[in-house]
């Protein structure tokens, strides 16, 4: 007799999971001809795959690719996250494909409603890890946040995300997921967003230490026949991974770019942003150089600066910084960033008229200089704010 869909592979980590509680992922067992399972392999996240890959897969199964165009709509253009719903497949090619595919892996465990209409949600992986995506939404535009990582090894140390660690990078699929959540929440399932969608990739982890990932779920973010935001409308922000930015400069269609600075000095920022140590200011500096040589017109590149009150906000500071930024001809827009205050983290947002006097010397040495409001600091959804926190009281999912 056959054993009934029994996973080994997930039995002998059941105990090692048994804290956390989501797991959708379930693998599905391959079998030789007397029926003996010979191999384990887990059932497909369809939300990793590009249309042309879903072509193979669905037609590895016998389906015609017209069948897969159906699925991909499905997904991605009608926003379905279960077989049951897409009532327009066959019975059978809905069981067929619940036993070797899954539409969804991410568990919504709350969702934040903020005084100003941030949403942030708060969802496990099939293998019980926090992901957190933020909708923002704006008078012409909405925002998405997206998590590359599930925690981030970078240890910035005015960031709450960094207290987590690494726990894994996300999968494109997991990438796509996060965005598909946020719009049927926004604005129902599969129903039109009111607004133009932009997407930024500066929720949790370091985008670029999930480069692949990263690139793969832009592009599948990006077809015409699903979700169809361009990579024009997505900015991703950066540490400083050196090697990925002068890989981004050779990329034709790409997100644009954000890189955070923290501090004017190695001294400063090897304390704040400690990945400082391994590419220095020069170093990056040099890589930013090179991207912005390669900007095409209508391209976004900007230079981000968290405002930490009596730590790096002084006119001494901003004068450092524009003169770095000149030294290296980044004539680059840099985005005043007040920092969002988190217990236990040491540090407090500069006060309004630092940020206005740091902002003006920077413009009377030619940089163009803005000032970032913060959203959603009320749900722990601002920007450094990601460390699965569930203090809020949670809106009703
Ligand atoms: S600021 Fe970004 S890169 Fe730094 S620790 Fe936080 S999530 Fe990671």
């Amino acid at each position: 007799m056959k054993s009934a869909g029994f996973c080994p592979t997930f039995h002998k980590l059941e105990g090692y999971f048994s804290s956390r509680k989501f797991i959708t992922l379930r693998c599905r067992p391959k079998r030789s001809s007397d029926g003996k399972i010979t191999a384990v392999i887990p059932r497909q996240h369809l939300l990793a795959l590009t249309g042309p890959e879903l072509v193979s897969f669905i037609g590895e199964l016998g389906e015609p690719a017209f069948r897969a165009r159906q699925v991909f709509a499905a997904l991605h253009h009608r926003r379905l996250r279960s077989f049951e719903e897409m009532t327009d497949l066959p019975k059978e090619l809905r069981a067929k494909l619940d036993s070797v595919a899954t539409p969804s892996t991410l568990n919504i465990e709350s969702r934040y409603l903020s005084a100003d209409g941030t949403r942030r949600y708060l969802m496990k992986t099939h293998d019980g890890l926090p992901v957190e995506t933020v909708f923002i939404p704006e008078e012409r535009r909405d925002t998405i946040c997206f998590s590359s990582q599930s925690g981030c090894p970078l240890q910035c140390s005015f960031c709450l995300t960094a207290q987590l660690g690494l726990l894994r990078s996300l999968t494109p699929g997991e990438i796509v997921e996060q965005v598909i959540v946020a719009l049927n929440d926004a604005y129902g399932v599969g129903q039109k967003p009111q607004h133009g969608t932009n997407l930024v990739g500066m929720g949790a982890g370091e985008p670029f230490l999930a480069f692949e990932s990263l690139m793969k779920a832009l592009s599948i973010i990006a077809d015409p026949n699903g979700l169809h935001i361009v990579p024009n409308r997505v900015t991703v922000s950066t540490a400083g991974i050196v090697p990925r930015i002068r890989e981004l400069a050779t990329v034709s269609e790409r997100p644009h770019l954000a890189v955070s600075l923290g501090a004017p000095t190695d001294e400063q920022r090897n304390v704040l942003m400690p990945i400082n140590r391994k590419w220095p200011l020069a170093e990056l500096l040099g890589a930013c150089k090179e991207f912005e040589r390669s900007l095409k017109r209508g391209e976004r590149f900007t230079f981000e600066y968290v405002m930490l009150r009596d730590v790096n906000d002084s006119d001494e500071h901003a004068r450092q910084l524009a003169n770095l930024l000149n030294r290296h001809e980044l004539r680059v827009k840099v985005n005043l960033i007040p920092h969002n205050a988190a217990e236990p983290l040491p540090y407090h947002p500069s006060s309004r008229g630092r940020v206005e006097s740091f902002k003006s010397i920077l413009e009377a040495k030619g940089l163009p200089a803005f000032v970032r409001r913060p959203r959603g600091q009320d749900i722990f959804a601002a920007c450094g704010q990601l460390a699965a926190r569930r203090e809020a009281n949670p809106a009703q999912v």
